[in-house]
């Protein structure tokens, strides 16, 4: 009986020590798909695309991209090459204002949702920074490759060089000349900059941020949009930021980084871009002279916006619906 007894414990420890492995795995198979679970309760209002500026067609390819399965980080490449491959468009990809010398430079940079981060700097000839920026992040070591090296890295991965100053672009060139004062001139230097933050259907985000920088800017000049945690950021636990205007007050704040972290502290993203702005606000004494405006997305899909002056827009595109919208503004002219 003992025995016996002895037998089937031991028996059962065999298949005890089994089964408690099994259920180990059931176990964290279980606590996996309750913090899915989770996530998608967080996530109800995902997918959610948000750019800077009204840029409908971007914020839709973006979109459409999501739809086709693709990945956050894949959809804000699609979405902001929509606006680089746009001539018209004179702040960012091929027809971007160029610099003093009327050469035009462009910066891009993207984060995934690993915080991993690639970015362009002062790059020339080639119409999509940003896809660019996504393979410096991805197939080199580096995380930014800038000017000459920038544009070869590119053409060995098969872009085509070509001539981005556009006939408009030259001329507005050639008239700023006449006078060469330079100015920032609030919401018209900025506007077609792109910053986006998509978040999928999974609740995973990503961003991107892609520019031809200020108009008529000092050669080499580089500003926010392409540098981590000014142009951009992107926390996958916490939400994601991105900017616009003038960088240099961007780049002096640290803004995106800032107002990721003031969401991490629980402030809603519309709070946290306030409070972004304010800190210029209240440090610049000339903010009377520049704009600066910030959109955010936080892990709930929840988005948020906020700019110095009026004339900011951001275009979401949310349950189906994209569409422009003009944020609260601080502006005491
Ligand atoms: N932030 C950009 C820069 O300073 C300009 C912009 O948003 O258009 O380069």
């Amino acid at each position: 009986m003992k025995r016996r007894k002895f037998i089937q414990n031991a028996a059962l420890g065999t298949v005890g020590a089994s089964t408690l492995a099994s259920a180990l795995v059931a176990c964290s198979d279980t606590e996996k798909k309750t913090k899915a679970a989770a996530i998608d309760t967080q996530n109800k209002n995902a997918p959610v695309v948000i750019a800077t500026w009204d840029v409908k067609d971007a914020t839709a390819a973006a979109w459409q991209s999501l739809e086709k399965g693709n990945s956050a980080l894949q959809a804000v490449i699609d979405g902001c090459g929509v606006e680089e491959a746009n001539a018209d468009g004179q702040s960012v990809g091929i027809g971007g204002l160029p610099d003093r010398d009327g050469r035009v430079t462009l910066d891009a940079c993207v984060m995934n949702e690993h915080g991993d981060y690639g970015a362009v700097l002062c790059m020339e000839n080639i119409k999509h920074p940003i896809a660019v920026a996504k393979m410096v992040m991805e197939d080199t070591p580096h995380v930014i490759l800038a000017g000459v090296g920038a544009e070869q890295f590119a053409v060995s991965k098969g872009f085509k060089r070509e001539n981005l100053l556009t006939e408009a672009s030259k001329s507005g060139w050639e008239e700023w000349k006449k006078t060469a004062q330079y100015e920032p001139i609030i919401n018209i230097e900025n506007h077609d900059t792109i910053g986006m933050l998509v978040m999928d259907k999974n609740g995973t985000i990503s961003g991107g941020c892609t520019t031809s920088g200020l108009a008529f800017k000092m050669a080499g000049r580089v500003g926010d949009s392409a540098v981590i945690g000014s142009g951009l950021f992107v926390d996958n636990e916490i939400g994601a930021c991105t900017a616009t205007g003038l960088g240099e007050e961007v780049l002096k704040t640290v803004g995106s980084y800032l107002v990721v972290e003031l969401m991490r502290q629980g402030k809603s993203p519309d709070q946290a871009c306030k409070e972004a702005v304010m800190r210029i606000v209240n440090k610049s004494k000339n903010y009377k002279n520049f704009q600066v405006g910030y959109i955010a997305l936080n892990k709930k899909g929840e988005t948020g916006s906020y700019s110095i002056h009026d004339g900011f827009v951001t275009t979401t595109y949310k349950n189906g619906i994209n569409e422009t919208k003009k944020p609260e503004y601080f502006d005491k002219l």
